[in-house]
């Protein structure tokens, strides 16, 4: 019998490095994710240790290896997935000027309006696809200049995380198309730095990586590493892309018309565009997965968060129901809402509690509860607010649909996927099927293919479909969908009301709180 081939998916997040094994039809071998912290001194940092970040990789690949037990000729690749929007200084000889600055570190809020109103920000975002925002790296590079103008001269490379880790590897500063696109310094179209971004951001080409396509070989890992991880010299390492458009890939939302909702701590909705498209009204990104694929979609804050502080907030006595009856809090609180007509009666909730993203793009914007009654219970609000988080996310669709025409399905992904109640919702808000793949691997396993496709063994993505396995699907309610239709319009004007509002109330949060 021929041996079996193993492929392994890196993926580098903000909370761990998960490092996932699979057989060549897509099953699970093993997996292993490595843990570390977020640094977050005060509200605005954000950071994280590079050299942490490095162990967790070596480890988690390790460990999977290790545990696996496959025999080193097996494993056929390693393919790498990361977090986007991360920022660190390295000077002579590779040594760390900065700790790795994360996307969600808003140091650089100022910087990035300043580019927004005097640098032609608009401009530099059609051509780059990256919201001019604090989380990206343009922002923050404008920000690093004027506050630690010391650091900024001694730099010679500006990188992000992947780029610290393959530098690890193989001594060389490479970047994927994928994750340039994410740096706010990426001209899409012509698939180079763009040069007026540059200038706004006070660096040359010379100052950043080189740039490769997803679909990058490299092979030669150092031996000391080689040896650590345990496994060959040999294995090609395939760069890979973001986290972003490999949660599409590896959700199998990859073919035009299906759009991509996922809901963890925060959330985004994905689509892919067989070209690069920016939005006129500036809602929206859009990021490399290959040359013929783009995704284009809209990341906001307020996702499973929101839940979570319900959860923690107002449900002490459900967490303890969950308790007696050992089950997850999150099940209980859904199966209360389920309990509830749909448009809870008549309440609306504005999820906005830690500012918003897409659709707003607001930092000052705030939640709020409206429509309440005395007839209204504690159900009604918990729905209200399962409710919130999808109307927003449905918003956002709003804005990719006018790029990339309306959506056939839906593909739900993260946290909230595990509920069959949040996911039927989702349904019914938007009116479209809703499919739920088991696998909750997408990005390592979206590397996995990526790294198939680069090395040759298939000839484009399809296979995914079959990788991925089960699925469940959801089907819109037809009365539910109705009752939707007659609310958003309150729910999407009363946000565009509020505006100036949001502004007061941040003020006054601002000087009140700090
Ligand atoms: P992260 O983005 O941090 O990786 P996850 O994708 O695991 O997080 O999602 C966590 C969020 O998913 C939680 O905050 C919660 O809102 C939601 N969630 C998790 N489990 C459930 C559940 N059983 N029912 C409803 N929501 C859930």
């Amino acid at each position: 019998m021929p041996e079996k081939s193993y492929y392994l998916g890196v993926d580098i997040g903000t909370t761990s490095t998960k490092a996932v094994l699979f057989d060549r039809g897509g099953k699970v071998k093993g997996s292993e994710a490595v843990f570390y912290p977020l640094y977050t001194p005060n509200q605005l940092v954000a950071e994280q240790d590079p050299e942490e970040i490095f162990h967790a990789v070596l480890n988690s690949v390790k460990e999977v290896i290790r545990k696996s037990g496959i025999p080193a000729q097996a494993l056929k690749l390693v393919a790498f997935s990361a977090a986007m929007h991360s920022l660190m200084a390295v000077g002579k000889d590779g040594k760390l000027l900065t700790q790795s600055i994360t996307w969600a570190d808003t140091r650089s809020a100022k910087q990035a309006k300043k580019i927004k109103e005097e640098k032609d920000g608009h401009a530099i975002y059609l051509r780059t696809g990256t919201p001019i925002h604090a989380m990206s790296p343009l922002s923050k590079l404008v920000w690093l200049q004027e506050k630690e103008p010391a650091v900024f001269e001694q730099t010679e490379k500006f990188i992000g995380i992947k780029e610290y880790i393959f530098h690890k590897f193989f001594g060389e500063y490479i970047i994927d198309h994928s994750l340039a696109s994410a740096t706010g310094l990426f001209n899409l179209r012509n698939l180079d730095w763009d040069k007026g971004a540059l200038e706004v951001a006070g660096v040359e080409a010379g100052h950043l990586s080189r740039l490769v396509p997803a679909t990058h070989q490299m092979a030669g890992v150092k031996s000391e590493y080689a040896a650590f991880m345990g496994i060959r010299e040999d294995v090609p390492f395939v760069i890979g892309a973001s986290d972003g458009v490999l949660a599409n890939l590896g959700a199998g939302a990859i073919e035009p018309g299906v759009i991509a909702v996922t809901i963890g701590t925060s959330g985004a909705i994905r689509t892919v565009s067989p070209r690069p498209k920016t939005d006129p009204k500036g809602r929206t990104f859009c990021y490399a997965l290959t040359e013929n694929q783009w995704i284009v979609g809209g990341p906001v804050n307020n996702g499973g968060i929101v839940l979570r502080w319900l959860r923690d907030e107002f449900a002490s006595s459900e967490v303890e129901t969950a308790k007696r009856l050992e089950v997850d809090p999150y099940d209980v609180l859904t199966q209360i809402a389920s309990t509830v007509n749909a448009g809870s009666d008549g309440l609306l909730f504005h999820p906005f509690l830690t500012g918003e993203r897409a659709p707003l793009w607001d930092a000052n914007a705030r939640g709020s509860f409206f429509g309440l009654s005395i007839h209204h219970q504690k159900q009604h609000m918990i729905r209200a607010v399962l409710e919130g988080i999808v109307f927003n996310l449905y918003t956002v669709l709003l804005a990719v649909e006018e790029l990339t025409g309306e959506p056939l399905r839906i593909q739900a992904t993260g946290g909230f996927a595990r509920s069959d109640m949040w996911c039927q919702l989702m349904a019914d808000v938007f009116d479209k099927p809703v499919t739920v793949p088991e696998s909750f691997e997408s990005p390592c396993l979206g590397a996995v293919v990526l790294g198939m496709y680069a090395l040759g063994e298939i000839k484009d993505f399809s296979i995914v479909s079959d990788m991925i396995g089960e699925t469940r699907t959801h089907h819109p309610d037809a009365a539910a969908s109705k009752t939707y239709r007659e609310l958003l319009p309150i729910y999407i004007r009363l946000s565009r009301l509020l505006k100036e509002e949001y502004e007061s109330i941040a003020e006054f949060q601002r000087k009140h709180m700090e």
